[in-house]
């Protein structure tokens, strides 16, 4: 079995044509700026979104652990007690009956566990849209290497239907446990966070040493390699940041497209559901800026591209 978040179909933005994204659970980063925290851990949790809740206690009554009693009585304007929702709470096993009794949808389990056939077949009967568009499958999260044991599975079973194979990734990986996976993909997004360890360090929770490693080992395969900047002003969309990306591409992936990310606060509403404390929130970059950016690049003799 593998930890999924979500198997979304019809994407165009993650890679050629139309694809279907595969969501895996676990990562080694923690991003402030993440959008998707529910994939940070592997097992399925619950999250809550109060905004949602009218205070009906139906959810209570079909707790087979007696959970979820303090959930706000007063249309959803509190959250409820320390101890009361299962998403923080030890007792909670993430059996999805509350979710399910739910009226409103306040309550929602974030990620399943699925089997390598299961995904399969689903990925097979959307398969008829990815011939003619080009299309394919993306290995998406979280960190889809962390399971590598099941991304390997998954990529032998795509191989052998002749299935195209992309990746987006953070990095963070020991590139020879996961070398033989690699090489069965056609195209692999990796993510240039900062150039700065210690900026690295803070914002991520890791040094970015072995990320520009891998990248450069990564890019040496000569599978195709578009990287990826998300862009978050107060982070690294400085001048100082931009040149130290352009200098490292221009001297060990010179032959790598890239392609600037936006920030947007899409999670946000998913950081308060888990109940994730800290700061997650940033600006979101102007439209000018974004461009100025890629007019920097540009100039540098670098290829940028937009998949979003
Ligand atoms: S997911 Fe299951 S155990 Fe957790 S609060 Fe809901 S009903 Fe209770
Ligand atoms: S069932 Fe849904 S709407 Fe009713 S109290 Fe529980 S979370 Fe709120």
């Amino acid at each position: 079995m593998g930890n999924i978040i979500q198997v979304q179909d019809f994407s165009v933005h993650d890679g050629d044509g139309i694809r279907t994204v595969i969501f895996f659970s676990g990562c080694p980063l923690r991003c402030r700026w993440c959008a998707n925290p529910e994939s940070w851990t592997m097992e399925p949790k619950l999250a809550f979104f109060a905004g949602k809740c009218v205070g009906c206690g139906l959810c209570a009554s079909v707790c087979p652990r007696g959970l979820l009693r303090g959930l706000p009585r007063d249309g959803g304007r509190e959250q409820p007690g320390a101890g009361t929702c299962g998403g923080q709470d030890p007792g909670c096993t993430a059996c999805g009956l509350c979710a399910e009794r739910c009226p409103q949808g306040a309550l929602r389990v974030l990620g399943t566990a699925m089997t390598a056939e299961e995904i399969v077949k689903k990925v097979e009967r959307d398969s008829i849209f990815f011939g003619p568009s080009g299309g394919g499958v993306t290995f998406s999260g979280g960190e889809a290497t962390v399971q590598e044991g099941f991304l390997r599975e998954l990529t032998e079973a795509f191989c052998d239907r002749g299935i195209s194979m992309w990746l987006e990734t953070c990095g963070f990986f020991p590139f020879e446990n996961v070398r033989d996976i690699l090489l069965r993909l056609d195209h692999i997004f990796f993510d240039l966070k900062h150039m700065d360890t210690q900026i690295h360090r803070r914002m991520t929770g890791q040094g970015n040493e072995l990320i520009l490693e891998n990248c450069r080992r990564v890019y040496e395969t000569g599978i195709p390699v578009t990287l990826r900047i998300p862009a978050v002003p107060e982070v690294n969309l400085t001048a100082e940041n931009l040149r130290a990306a352009a200098s490292f591409i221009l001297e060990y992936t010179p032959g790598a497209e890239l392609e600037l990310l936006p920030y947007h606060a899409y999670g946000e509403e998913k950081y308060e559901a888990l109940r994730i404390g800290g700061d997650h929130f940033f600006s979101i970059p102007s439209g000018r800026s974004m461009e100025q950016a890629e007019e920097f690049f540009r100039g540098q003799g670098i290829r940028v591209v937009r998949y979003r």
